[in-house]
């Protein structure tokens, strides 16, 4: 290990965040030391950052990759491990800073490991948060740990927020892009594939997020994640549609200041924000050429066309068990849109019918929260079943 190098760990390494992290982590090798990488299954993939980035172990969830990860880092001193319970190890390992890049609530349990370790944890796997946010916070709390955020929006609130003067704010808005479908008509969303849903026009993310930011259903679960992460009523948070993606949010002070992060939409500076917290780092990102763009567009959310979006804020006031609820019939039917199961819109119509028909008592513990996640799965996958074309 380098001498002052901060140790980092970064679960979902294999993923769209994941591999941004390690970009970062790459250029500046002597400033960090990678205790452990994990991934779903693929096992090439791990194994090939594993050692570009000197791990010292690779894990993957699913054990049927466990022999081609072994197979893929023999030699290479790196530890491999396969299943949930290493991956759980490997987030409770202790480094100094997580990145929680797993995708879904499969990345709950592995964060929650990572903050009981009271170290700092960047925070991308917003449906963690979601389904177990009172939660989450308060065992970050209670372990010293820190929550960064790393969602571009969070983050930019992050950087825009008074720590010390909560009080003086007013009022947060995060800024939407509006996602591929923004101009689309009801008709034309009837019919949209899953190859039209995940090309967004300013970001490259996961399938999943990409499926929701084309639903809005990713603001409706930021809308919550927001209210986690800063101290304001439900009511404070609001959303502007800007289809260019620069201002990345804004935060409203009493006295009608308004402070905004801008900045390319690159995943690497937010998370090159929360890599070098609380200092900053270099990245290679485009830099932001305001005369270039011209100009920057805002208009309100269209509810009627984006029913997703009332799904979030409805969830969020009735709150208990209605987030993780809204955010489990989601996962399940992103997941059935993206395998052409069912339709685009149906992937709202699933998620409000799953949140009318089924309620549990508010989730006290991670436990409880899984097994609201698991009922409400069953409860979606039963729509899926009745809708499937
Ligand atoms: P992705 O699908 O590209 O990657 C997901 C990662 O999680 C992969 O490494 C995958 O192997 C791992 N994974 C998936 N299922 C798993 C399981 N059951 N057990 C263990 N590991 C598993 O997703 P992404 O776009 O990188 O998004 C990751 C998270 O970050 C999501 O919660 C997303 O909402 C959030 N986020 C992403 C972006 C973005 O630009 N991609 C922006 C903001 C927030
Ligand atoms: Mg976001």
């Amino acid at each position: 290990m380098s001498k002052g190098a901060r140790s980092v760990s970064i679960l979902g390494a294999t993923g769209s965040v994941g591999k941004s992290t390690l970009d970062l982590v790459e250029r500046e090798r002597d400033r960090f030391d990678v205790v452990a990488l994990t991934a779903w299954r693929d096992a090439a993939g791990l194994a090939e950052a594993a050692k570009r980035v000197g791990a010292r172990h690779a894990v993957v969830a699913d054990l049927a990759a466990y022999a081609d990860l072994r197979s893929a880092l023999s030699g290479s001193g790196i530890e491999a491990a396969a299943g949930e319970a290493a991956i759980l190890d490997a987030a409770g390992a202790g480094a100094d800073w997580t990145m929680a890049a797993i995708v879904g609530t499969a990345g709950l349990a592995p964060t929650m490991a990572a903050l009981r370790k009271g170290g700092t944890v960047a925070l991308a796997n917003k449906e963690a948060l979601v389904s177990a946010g009172g939660i989450m916070t308060k065992v970050a709390k209670d372990n010293g740990a820190t929550l960064l955020p790393v969602d571009s929006e969070h983050n930019a609130i992050f950087q825009c927020f008074d720590h010390a003067n909560p009080g003086a704010v007013r009022r947060i808005i995060l800024t939407a892009s509006g996602g591929p479908f923004r101009n689309r008509s009801i008709e034309e969303m009837r019919v949209a594939t899953p190859a039209e849903a995940v090309a967004h026009p300013n970001w490259s993310m996961g399938a999943k997020i990409s499926v929701d930011s084309a639903t809005l259903m990713n603001k409706g679960l930021e809308l919550i994640e927001a209210f986690h992460l800063f101290p304001l009523a439900h009511d404070a948070f609001e959303i502007v549609v800007h289809p260019q993606s620069v201002i990345h949010s804004l935060v409203e002070y009493r006295d009608g200041s308004v402070l905004a992060q801008l900045g390319a939409p690159d995943m690497r500076i937010p998370i090159a924000y929360a890599l070098a917290w609380p200092e900053r780092m270099a990245t290679p990102c485009e830099r932001l050429d305001l005369a270039k763009i011209g100009s920057l567009d805002f208009e309100p959310p269209d509810l009627d066309r984006f029913p997703a979006l009332g799904l979030a804020k409805e969830a969020l006031r009735e709150g208990g068990a209605k987030p993780a609820i809204l955010n489990a019939a989601n996962e399940v039917a992103v997941a059935s849109f993206l395998d052409g199961r069912i339709g685009f819109l149906d992937i709202a119509s699933i998620a409000g019918e799953t949140l009318q028909c089924y309620d549990a008592v508010a989730p006290a513990t991670i436990e409880e929260v899984l097994d609201v996640d698991r009922d409400a799965r069953a409860v979606a996958a039963r729509m899926v079943e009745r809708l499937k074309h």
